[in-house]
């Protein structure tokens, strides 16, 4: 099962990325995570991203491609993404490059503005782009911008499952679970 998990900052990605890797038995690949990790120990790569996550701004395709191809080259033939592809162009370019089967489906956790403020409000993860008001609005725009189109583009591709991210975790992993069963086989 490849899946790919899109949705505002605050939608859950990375709890329920984690929830369905562990049902699937496959890795979860988070763009955002290996990004981080590459600041974290100063990596040539690492020192050129770090201000545009200070910001709250995508980092440049070319860089976030290379290390999300890193990690699916080592995650085999199933894995759960989450964070990639977040602009229209970066799933062009993955779908081109792997004949068009980047993800089986694409999970679109939707989530109001209002509600995503207020988690990432209260969000403890410590995470340096949740701490100012200013960051969260910018991710929350660019997401609007440049992230909406992502999930048009797989809508009309009839890879998308929609599900309201704003239920209880265990409710948002379940209601995913069952939008697949109910898509499958293709
Ligand atoms: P959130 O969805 O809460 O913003 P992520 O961990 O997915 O959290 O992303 C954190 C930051 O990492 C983003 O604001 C951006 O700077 C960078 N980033 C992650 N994924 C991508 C991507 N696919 N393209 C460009 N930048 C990315």
């Amino acid at each position: 099962m490849r899946l790919v998990l899109v949705g505002p900052p605050g939608a859950g990605k990375g709890t329920q990325a984690e929830a369905l890797a562990e049902h699937f038995g496959v890795p979860h690949i988070s763009s955002g995570e290996l990004l981080r990790r590459h600041v974290a120990s100063g990596t040539a790569l690492g020192r050129e991203v770090t201000g545009y996550l200070d910001r709250g701004e995508l980092a440049p395709d070319d860089l976030v491609i290379t290390v999300v191809d890193e990690a699916l080259a080592g995650a085999g033939s199933g894995y759960v993404l989450d964070g990639f592809p977040r602009t229209r162009s970066q799933a062009e370019k993955a779908d081109t490059r792997r004949g068009g089967e980047l993800a089986d489906a694409v999970v679109f956790l939707d989530l109001p503005d209002d509600v995503a403020r207020h988690r990432l409000a209260q969000r403890l993860a410590g995470r340096s782009d949740d701490r100012d008001r200013a960051v969260i609005e910018r991710r929350l725009r660019t997401f609007h911008d440049e992230t909406d189109p992502v999930v048009d583009y797989y809508r009309d591709r009839g890879k998308l499952v929609t599900v309201d991210a704003a239920q209880p975790p265990g409710a948002v992993t379940a209601a995913i679970l069952a939008a697949l069963a109910g898509r499958r086989p293709g």
